[in-house]
């Protein structure tokens, strides 16, 4: 095996999460998702060792003494990191000219032509699902025999035939170890969820097509594919062993309500083992479904609402009607099921009414709290076609994030500016916090637990101080090349 190092890039001051996060942004808080999809083939890889930097505060002199410790590298890269991500490669092969180094990711996986002329630092691409590429580069297979792999010959990009999708997900190895071995835990914050927290995949793929939705439509597909209850409730047996601090566990898959029967199964084990947790979900689970999973731990949903309008819904294939969430808020208020729900402002079909309807609509359901992002016009997805054709890409727009990492508003309509969509985010906030109702529910839930209220006191100062520097020099500019993040609102 060569000796390998799986790297999340330095990135911007409280970079949330690196390309493996959905929400590839410096967000409102500071918050981290673990590094799971880089976590998955360093599990396949004996010696091998993950760091991630943005969550270690470490910057790109930090890491680069690591390049010559190493003859494999593999960097996770996105849309908003790669133009700095590519500097990262650069200097490390610099550092160590021997070293074989790989991008991986849906951003590299959609445009391996491009991405591999971007450096002569980068040898290889691994596309789409890259576990077991990556490990059969590692294993000393030569180029020319790994499925799903892009590299270059005398300059030329080739291309080697698809790796086939995975379908038994059980021969992937747990993640945890590797998270126990290079990770601190700790680092980890998710505002809506308890600290720490410790996030896995049950499963990849999602059965929706949503037209702005990142993962399916690049590297997951659009069948639900899972582990097995058996293996997943295992693999959270050994977690509570090895991670006692843990107080809640997080199921990242894009839609964990997919698989109705297998998510009660699950859930009556984790009942068993006496954990709280969390999931990902869509906004229609039966009530009968809700009560099983409520009375098995199941503590939070995160669910995309996106918009408040029907219309809008339609336009982007999200398969839900803004009726039937509505019911299922109301069964999650019932049964005592918090949510985090996001919404996206300035998808097809928007407009101020639309944006009106959405905020009225976000605190009628009152989810506990919200996150509002921008569309993101991702390359890959159906969302970044259509603006291409329609003309609706801003041309400055890049890679989607201001110079300091702010995410920019990138789609412009001739009857809504990209100035309107950038500033609907900021009196979304402000309308859904700041009402008597809400203002009550938080002060509430600090009174009552005094470790929240430290935590939301800091998170209050944070967000005003996010809210100031987007205003005045984050929102509207487009860094240069941008160094880093952005996001899009991909759940459910
Ligand atoms: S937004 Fe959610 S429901 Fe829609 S495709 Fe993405 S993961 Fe699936």
């Amino acid at each position: 095996m060569l000796k390998t190092l799986f790297l999340n890039p330095p990135s911007f001051e409280g970079f949330d999460g690196g390309a493996g996060s959905r929400y590839q942004a410096k967000r409102e808080i500071r918050s981290f998702w673990y590094p799971t999809w880089l976590a998955q083939p360093a599990a396949l890889v004996p010696g091998s060792r993950l760091v991630d930097a943005p969550a270690r505060d470490m910057s790109l002199e930090d890491v680069l003494p690591l390049a010559r410790d190493y003859e494999l590298a593999v960097l996770h890269t996105s849309t908003p990191s790669f133009p700095y991500d590519v500097r990262v490669a650069d200097e490390l092969k610099r550092a160590n000219p021997r070293l074989k180094l790989g991008f991986v990711g849906a951003h590299v996986a959609v445009q391996p032509d491009y991405s591999l002329l971007a450096s002569t630092a980068i040898d290889f691409v691994a596309r789409a699902e890259f576990d077991f590429t990556i490990r059969e580069i590692a294993e000393g297979k030569p180029f020319d025999s790994i499925d799903g792999l892009s590299y270059k010959i005398d300059g030329r990009v080739v291309h080697n035939p698809e790796r086939a999708i995975l379908r038994d997900m059980d021969v992937l190895p747990s993640v945890i170890d590797v998270y126990q071995r290079d990770l601190v835990i700790e680092d980890y914050f998710i505002g809506y969820l308890y600290h720490p927290y410790l996030s896995v995949y049950t499963g990849r793929g999602c059965k929706s097509r949503c037209t702005f939705c990142l993962w399916p439509q690049t590297i997951g597909g659009h069948k639900y594919r899972t582990r097995s209850p058996a293996n997943v409730i295992e693999e959270m047996r050994r977690a509570k062993e090895m991670f006692p601090q843990v107080k809640e566990y997080f199921f990242d898959d894009d839609t964990f309500t997919d698989d109705l029967p297998r998510a009660e199964e699950i859930a009556r084990g984790l009942g068993k083992l006496g954990i709280t947790w969390s999931c990902n979900a869509k906004g229609n689970v039966p009530y009968e479904t809700l009560a099983v999973l409520r009375d098995n731990g199941l503590r939070l949903f995160v669910v995309g609402y996106e918009s408040g309008d029907q219309q809008i819904l339609l336009n982007i294939k999200k398969g839900m009607s803004v009726e039937r969430t509505r019911q299922f808020s109301a069964d999650c208020h019932k049964l005592g099921i918090q949510i985090h729900g996001t919404f996206i402002v300035g998808l097809p079909g928007e407009t101020r009414e639309t944006i009106e309807k959405t905020i009225r609509f976000a605190c009628e359901v009152n989810p506990h709290t919200v996150q509002v992002s921008l569309a993101a016009t991702y390359p890959g997805t159906f969302l970044h076609k259509q603006a291409l054709e329609e003309g609706w890409l801003r041309q400055d727009a890049g890679a989607l994030v201001s110079g300091s990492g702010v995410q920019v508003a990138a789609l412009n309509y001739p009857h809504l500016s990209h100035e309107e969509i950038f500033g609907a985010v900021e009196e979304f906030y402000r309308r859904f916090y700041f009402r008597p109702r809400k203002i009550a529910e938080m002060t509430w839930e600090m009174v009552r637990n005094p470790e929240m209220f430290g935590r939301r006191m800091r998170e209050g100062a944070e967000f005003f101080r996010f809210l100031g520097a987007r205003r005045n020099k984050g929102g509207e500019s487009p860094g240069p090349g941008a160094g880093a993040p952005v996001s899009n609102s991909a759940a459910h």
